[in-house]
């Protein structure tokens, strides 16, 4: 590795921000062994903040109707032969009830951007939530809403919200997306949601369509600004019903080189190993907790319809019972010397 590297990775670890032009220079000259420097330093850094600990999220896929088109996704609207879905109240309580049962405090509840699910409908739900587990956390994961419906549903007891921004650059996001959607109102969320109070999630695909070094450096440099309390990164994989069917998928050495780039901007941050991470490599997560993530999201959806959110192909668990994917994740972490705990997982963050 050379002198430049060795000094950058020593001082983003120290002063946890890189010029753009420097985070481009460590993605370009990424080597082997720049990431096990990267991964140390990482797993130091986590270590001291959240030890050995591994939170879980129980992931709720209540809905997979999607008024969006976005070119990468396998429940987009045009996506003729996805079979649509959309679970009752019953149905998603008794995932959290189940999943209570199995020591989860997290409930993530994502969907598709469905219409049906207004704050009229949701409040109520978010409220019967958090008065039957008073102890548990929820996240929500339900897209682009205005300020107002964001506001109402944290109002309503919401703790957290997931918004991946998808990618930092402009021009790049209007290539992933139809032109009706619109980049500078995803990041107006992403600062609305911040502003109101929720613990707040970005993040992006690693090797989407288009995506270039620069690009990700751009990614880089806008966690390091927005000081996320969440980042959700993995690699994209192609769907077989989407315009980048065809397109190579992203790589588990460069997600995992990020994951530990991204422990270093912001420390505290909660960062899951997820599970497109999984899908591209047996060992794909536990490779994401070495390189210092700190979560893990396993499915609490009915086994009915998780073959249904196919967001990309291949993706696993989808057989499952919740009890197993739980037990099945606590073995992996173990096996790595890490452990699942029955925690909320909130933010460690000393300063905001
Ligand atoms: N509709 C919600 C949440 C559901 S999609 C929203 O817009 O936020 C959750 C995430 O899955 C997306 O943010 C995207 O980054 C990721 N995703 C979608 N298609 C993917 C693919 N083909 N490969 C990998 N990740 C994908």
């Amino acid at each position: 590795m050379n002198e430049r590297l060795k000094e950058l990775i020593g001082r983003l670890e120290i002063k946890h921000s890189l010029s753009l032009e420097e985070y481009e220079y460590l993605i370009e000259n990424r080597c082997e062994e720049a990431a096990k420097l990267l991964a140390e330093k990482a797993v130091r850094v986590r270590q001291e903040i959240y030890g050995r600990d591994v939170y879980v999220r129980g992931l709720i896929e209540f809905s997979n109707i999607c008024k969006n088109d976005c070119l990468y996704c396998g429940i987009r609207r045009s996506n003729k032969d996805c079979d649509r879905y959309r679970l009752s109240e019953e149905d998603i309580l008794s995932c959290c009830e189940q999943g209570y049962e199995l020591g989860f405090r997290t409930f993530v509840l994502q969907s598709g951007e469905d219409g049906y699910f207004t704050d009229e409908i949701l409040c109520p739900l978010i409220r019967k939530i958090k008065s039957l587990y008073p102890d548990c956390a929820v996240t929500l994961s339900l897209g682009e809403r205005s300020r107002e419906s964001y506001q109402r549903l944290f109002d309503a007891g919401a703790d957290r919200y997931l918004l991946r921004h998808e990618t930092a650059d402009k021009a790049h996001y209007e290539r992933l997306h139809p032109a009706e959607m619109s980049f500078d109102h995803r990041m107006q969320c992403l600062r609305d949601l911040k502003e109101i109070g929720y613990q707040t999630g970005c993040g992006f695909m690693v090797g989407s369509p288009f995506q270039t070094a620069h690009m990700l450096a751009e990614d880089l440099k806008f966690i390091e600004t927005f000081r996320p309390q969440m980042c959700g990164i993995g690699p994209f994989i192609p769907h077989k019903a989407t315009p980048f069917k065809d397109e190579p998928g992203g790589g588990l050495e460069l997600t995992c080189y990020l994951l530990s780039i991204i422990r270093l901007i912001v420390p505290d941050v909660l960062l899951p190993a997820t599970t497109a991470l999984g899908t591209i490599h047996p060992t794909g997560r536990e490779k994401g907790i070495l390189s210092g993530a700190n979560v893990v999201m396993p499915n609490l959806s009915p086994v009915s319809v998780r073959k249904k959110y196919e967001l990309y192909d291949n993706k696993i668990c989808t057989g499952e019972e919740s009890a197993e994917c739980r037990n099945c994740l606590s073995l992996r972490m173990e096996s790595i010397g890490y452990h699942v705990v029955t925690d909320r997982g909130d933010v460690k963050r000393l300063l905001t």
